[in-house]
């Protein structure tokens, strides 16, 4: 008999409740258990190495073994490999921070494994395994969704308090296009990037060149972060298509997306870009 699971989509457990749930061991990423007849997935996405990723509702799950070629017929790549004919049922949890996993739902494989090449922990290319899998319930729950997105604000938060040269360390090497199936499409916006161009127009709004309006909760400028070309247009999140915006300046962006002003903003973009470059660059040890 399979042993149903009570958790509803949303919660936030600590590992030893999930443990204690799904009767699990506490480490790894794939987590198996005979006695719930389970598989316990888990995104980290604390950690800044994940490469599971969603393209539309799918999500490319990145098996298991972190070092060297993974392997699809050992441990819980051949129990995942071998869903949903083991009649094992998987649950799908997002790591968001030390301790806290959100249940995101149960998944199943809709399509085969097949290998792909990424850098292990060391940075030496290996083979891994993807799992094409959706939720059952198709898209991700809104009550996963909002934590989603209180702790991608808190992450910014948390980035704010860094130097600017560490920032940029980071920020000047994200180019992504990816993102995620909430309700509708969410794009990924990179919380480093939002943080350091915000830190670098200086509570000033890069269109009007007016003070943020107020200070948020944090007492922080309230600024908003655009890409001039829109991510739904195809636009990358990166350096050089965002600006800090005042909520008036990004309202007009969206509603009247002038040239003059997307010129304007490109401008300020790049030569943001030079002065990052001059600045810390040459700390870039
Ligand atoms: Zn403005
Ligand atoms: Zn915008």
């Amino acid at each position: 008999m399979r042993n149903k699971i009570s958790i509803s989509p949303g919660s936030v457990i600590s590992n030893q409740e999930l443990c204690e749930k799904f009767r699990c061991g506490p480490q790894g990423g794939m987590r198996r258990s005979n006695k719930t007849n389970s598989l316990v997935l888990i995104t980290d996405l604390e950690g800044s190495n994940y490469k599971d990723e969603w393209q539309d509702d799918i999500l490319l799950y990145t098996g298991m073994g972190q070092l060297g070629d993974q392997e699809l017929n050992k441990y819980q790549n051949k129990t995942l490999n071998n869903s949903p004919y083991n009649n094992i049922t998987i649950y799908y949890f997002e790591k968001h921070e030390p301790n806290h996993y959100c249940y995101v739902g149960i998944m199943k494989k809709v399509k085969p494994a097949y290998f792909s090449i990424q850098s292990d922990k060391n940075g030496s290319l290996r083979k891994v395994w993807i799992f094409p899998l959706k939720l059952l319930s198709k898209t991700i729950p809104p009550s996963v969704a909002e934590k989603t997105a209180l702790y991608e604000i808190k992450k910014e938060y948390n980035l704010y308090k860094k130097s600017k040269i560490d920032l940029y360390k980071k920020a000047s090497k994200i180019n992504q296009r990816s993102y995620r199936r909430h309700i509708t499409n969410q794009y990924i916006r990179s919380p480093e990037i939002s943080a350091l161009i915000k830190k670098e127009a200086d509570g000033r709004c890069d269109l009007c060149n007016n003070e943020a309006p107020f200070l948020d909760i944090e007492g922080l400028p309230f600024l908003e972060c655009h890409h001039i070309e829109w991510l739904s247009n195809g636009g990358s999140d990166c350096l050089d298509n965002t600006v800090a915006l005042c909520p008036n300046c990004h309202r007009k962006m969206h509603v009247i997306n002038n040239k003059d002003d997307i010129n304007n903003l490109k401008q300020i973009a790049i030569q943001r870009i030079k002065e990052m470059e001059e600045n810390y660059r040459s700390d870039n040890s």
